[in-house]
C-alpha cells in the first residue's frame, strides 16, 4: 500500500524532492529555512501553515539541539496531521453523507467507499440525494450495477430528503449495514445548499439514532488552495467529521493536505487516487509524510 501512495504521489514527490535537495546542501540554516519556506508556499502548503511549519520546526531545533533537520521536519508534519483522529468511524449500522461542489468526487468517492466497506463484508447501499443533476443520478446507478448494490434514487428533482427517507427505510428493513448518501453540490446559493444539507441530516439522525456517523467533506486536491475557499463554505454547515481528499494521483499539489487540515481543523480521512473503485487510501499522516520525504 505504502509502495501505491509513493507511486500515485509521484508529481507532489517530484515537487518534495526539491525539499530534499535543499536539506542535503550546506547552506547555514537561517538561509535553509527561508528557502524551505518558499518550496513550501510553492507546493501549495498556503502561507500560514508554511508559517506554522517554519516556526515548529525553529522550536524543535531549539529544543532538541539535533541538525536533523529533515528528520525534525518529518516530526513537525507528522504532529500536525495527527492532531484529529483521522481513523473513520467504525459503528454499524451507519450512515456516512458526502458533501463537496459539483466535480470533486462525491459521486466516484462514494463508489469506492462502498466497495471497500464490501470487501470488509459490510452490506452497502447507496443513496442518490442529488436529484437536481440527472447525470448525478445515473452514475450512481451505474456504479451501483457495477458493484452489485442497490441505489436508491427519487424522481427528477424530488425533495432529496424524501429520498433519503425512503433510503433509510429500506437500509433497516433489508438489515444493511452502511448507506452512503451521495448529496448534491450545487443549489442557486450556498445558503440553500446548506439548508438542504442540514435538512437531509435532521432526517437522517430522526430516522437512525446517533447517524450520520460521518460527514465527510469530498475535496478536490488538483485545486490547492482553493480548496480551502471552498471548505470554508461548506463548513458553515454543521457537522463535517473529516475530509476525503481526491485526485492525488496526476496533481503536484498534494501538499494541499497540510493546509487542509491544519486550516480546517478537520482530519484527512481517506484519500482519491484514481479513477476506479479500488483507488481509495485510508489517510495515514505518517504514510503520507514519509511518502513525500523519502
Ligand atoms: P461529483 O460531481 O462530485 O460527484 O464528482 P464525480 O465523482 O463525478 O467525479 C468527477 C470526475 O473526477 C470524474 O471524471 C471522476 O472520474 C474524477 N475523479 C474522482 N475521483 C478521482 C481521483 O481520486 N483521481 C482521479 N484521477 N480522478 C478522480
Amino acid at each position: 500500500m505504502f509502495d501505491k501512495l509513493k507511486q500515485k504521489l509521484s508529481q507532489t514527490r517530484e515537487f518534495f524532492s526539491r525539499i530534499e535537495q535543499l536539506f542535503q546542501s550546506n547552506k547555514p540554516q537561517p538561509e535553509l529555512l527561508e528557502e524551505l519556506y518558499e518550496l513550501l508556499i510553492l507546493a501549495d502548503v498556503g502561507v500560514a501553515t508554511s508559517d506554522r511549519i517554519i516556526s515548529g520546526l525553529r522550536e524543535r531545533v531549539r529544543k532538541t539541539g539535533s541538525a536533523d533537520l529533515k528528520a525534525l521536519l518529518k516530526q513537525e508534519l507528522i504532529a500536525m496531521l495527527s492532531n484529529r483522529p483521522a481513523t473513520a468511524s467504525d459503528a454499524w449500522p451507519a450512515v456516512w453523507m458526502l458533501v463537496g461542489v459539483n466535480g470533486g468526487g462525491k459521486t466516484t468517492s462514494a463508489a469506492k467507499l462502498a466497495y471497500r466497506y464490501q470487501a470488509l463484508g459490510k452490506k452497502v447501499m447507496l443513496a442518490a440525494a442529488d436529484t437536481f443533476r440527472a447525470a448525478a443520478q445515473e452514475q450512481l446507478q451505474l456504479w451501483g450495477r457495477r458493484l452489485n448494490l442497490p441505489v436508491v434514487q427519487g424522481q427528477s428533482g424530488a425533495d432529496p430528503a424524501s429520498v433519503v427517507y425512503d433510503a433509510i427505510q429500506s437500509f433497516k428493513a433489508r438489515n444493511f449495514d452502511l448507506l452512503l448518501v451521495d448529496t448534491a453540490g450545487r443549489l442557486h446559493t450556498y445558503g440553500n445548499l446548506m439548508a438542504e444539507l442540514e435538512k437531509i441530516k435532521k432526517v437522517i439522525s430522526r430516522e437512525l439514532p446517533g447517524a450520520p456517523q460521518e460527514i465527510l467533506l469530498v475535496l478536490d486536491s488538483t485545486i490547492g488552495q482553493n480548496a480551502i475557499v471552498q471548505a470554508r463554505e461548506f463548513n458553515r454547515f454543521s457537522g463535517i467529521t473529516g475530509i476525503f481528499l481526491t485526485k492525488l494521483d496526476g496533481t503536484a499539489r498534494g501538499g494541499s493536505v497540510l493546509a487542509v487540515a491544519e486550516e480546517l481543523h478537520l482530519p484527512v480521512k481517506f484519500m482519491g487516487i484514481g479513477e476506479s473503485e479500488s483507488d481509495l487510501l485510508e489517510f495515514s499522516p505518517e504514510s503520507f509524510v514519509e511518502a513525500l520525504l523519502s
